[in-house]
């Protein structure tokens, strides 16, 4: 990634801070496709749109803060996933990234499977009509509850994550008169964040059965033996926000590696890998995310090249991305309130939102971008930060941007690729209400999530 430390040029303030930004754009009124969703346009009088709908209007209508996501956007992004991987191949969208049941109702018609990784979700899944086989059940602590209800649904596969869910999935399908089909979910000792992959030893994480130890190993053998069980396949995620392949390529060499030693031990071929998610977006100019078909070939090849030198049939791939789904489909609409200019540092932009719709800069350090969508400006750009109005001074939506010097209440801002882990991970701090999420398609928008009420706040008080 390359990022100057400083803008070029002189801007609002002689000084610039130290910080992790890049020059402003040479003209912030124009929004970079690669970071806002497909249908995002500035119109003729300025400000911007989304599906053929003005956020003035959609402010008016909705309220800020509020999320608005393109589905004409994520269809497509879910139909480039699907047709990248062609009939071979599944393609699980992770739920946990962002789930309703309009996303489930999506997924459905696009032809995607579904990967949850709680009773809730896989509620959610069950209640919008996802078929229970194409649905993959993930967790490090499933209760019995849970798995219960999963193989009660009769889901296409529980990923199986320690040596006690073995025994706990075999009972319980056993005890049902079920045999649940599994995958076994593999610590490969790879971490992979953004740009950069490390290749560990030792994997010291709460998911998943060390490779390294002979672990997974002792996994498969014990999984094989019990009648609940039929173990379809390997199960590899590495990380999060990942562009370079060569992370998923040790993966996969890896997990191909383990199957030959499986068919040396037991003479069968599991006819399964799954290789997980992580494939990352653009949340700034900087980033520069893979096409799926350049993901699938790139995968397609690792594996085929790594069976073929093991002598193994080619298994059935799935992968299972969430945030390269639905992040960059949708923003989040904040209105402008106070202004604080900081002689010499940074001008604090305060939102009606925050760190109660977007955790992840407070979380992870992430980073985002911000454009002034109600109008457009010509003044100079000035270094802002963009924080909530939670009481905590790590409360920050955008940590270094640039917006028009002119801004001023009342403006329209918005974050893009706000999809991910935005409203999935949103909470209730200082008794927020969480905003509402709207689909906006062909001149149409329609709420999919609606806002909290303080009712909703207060039914749960029975204090
Ligand atoms: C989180 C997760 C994913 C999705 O990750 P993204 O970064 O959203 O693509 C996929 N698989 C598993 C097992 C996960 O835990």
């Amino acid at each position: 990634m390359s990022r100057s430390a400083h803008p070029a040029g002189p801007r609002h303030a002689d000084v610039l801070p130290e910080g992790h930004y890049s020059a402003p754009a040479d003209d912030l009124n124009v929004l970079d496709p690669k970071v806002w969703a497909q249908t995002v346009t500035r119109t003729e009088d300025g400000s911007v749109s989304v599906g053929g709908i003005d956020v003035s209007t959609l402010a008016e209508q909705f309220g800020t803060p509020a999320y608005f996501v393109d589905e004409t956007d994520f269809r497509a992004r879910a139909r480039a996933w699907r047709t990248a991987f062609g009939h071979d191949a599944d393609v699980f969208y992770a739920g946990k990234a962002f789930l309703s049941r309009a996303v489930v109702r999506w997924l459905h018609e696009e032809g995607l499977n579904l990967d949850v990784c709680s009773g809730g979700e896989l509620a959610t899944a069950l209640s919008a009509g996802m078929p229970a086989d194409r649905i993959a059940f993930h967790g490090n602590n499933k209760s019995v509850a849970e798995i219960t209800r999963a193989v009660e649904a009769g889901v296409g596969r529980i990923v199986l994550d320690s040596f006690q869910e073995i025994v706990r999935v075999a009972h319980i399908a056993q005890s049902l008169g079920r045999r649940q089909r599994v995958q076994i979910r593999v610590t490969v000792g790879v971490e992979a964040h953004t740009h950069e992959f490390i290749a560990t030893a030792h994997e010291d994480q709460k998911f998943g059965i060390a490779l390294a130890d002979g672990q997974a190993a002792e996994a498969v053998r014990r999984a094989l033996a019990l009648d609940g069980l039929e173990v379809i396949g390997i199960h590899s995620h590495i990380g999060s926000q990942i562009f370079d392949m060569a992370g998923f390529e040790v993966a996969a060499r890896r997990v191909v590696s383990l199957l030959a030693a499986i068919r040396d031990e037991h003479g069968i071929e599991l006819p399964e890998i799954d290789l997980g998610g992580g494939l990352g977006i653009a949340y700034t100019s900087d980033d520069d995310p893979r096409e799926p078909h350049e993901i699938a070939k790139a995968l397609g090849e690792i594996v085929t090249r790594e069976c073929e030198a093991a002598k193994l049939r080619t298994p059935r791939i799935s992968v299972e991305p969430g945030r390269a789904i639905v992040g960059p489909t949708a923003f989040t609409l904040y209105e402008v309130g106070t202004i604080k200019p900081l002689e010499g540092l940074r001008t604090y932009v305060s939102v009606d939102g925050g760190m109660s719709d977007n955790i992840r800069t407070a979380l992870y350090d992430a980073e985002y971008s911000v454009a002034l969508v109600s109008r457009t400006s010509d003044a100079e750009p000035m270094l802002v930060r963009v924080v909530g109005k939670h009481c905590e001074s790590g409360d920050i939506v955008v940590k270094d941007a640039f917006l028009p010097s002119d801004l001023a209440p009342g403006d329209l801002i918005a974050v893009p690729a706000t999809g991910a882990y935005c409203r999935s991970m949103a909470s209730n701090y200082n008794h927020a209400l969480r905003p509402p999420v709207v689909a906006v398609r062909d001149g149409e928008a329609r709420v999919i999530v609606r806002r909290e009420t303080e009712e909703d706040l207060l039914r749960l008080d029975v204090g």
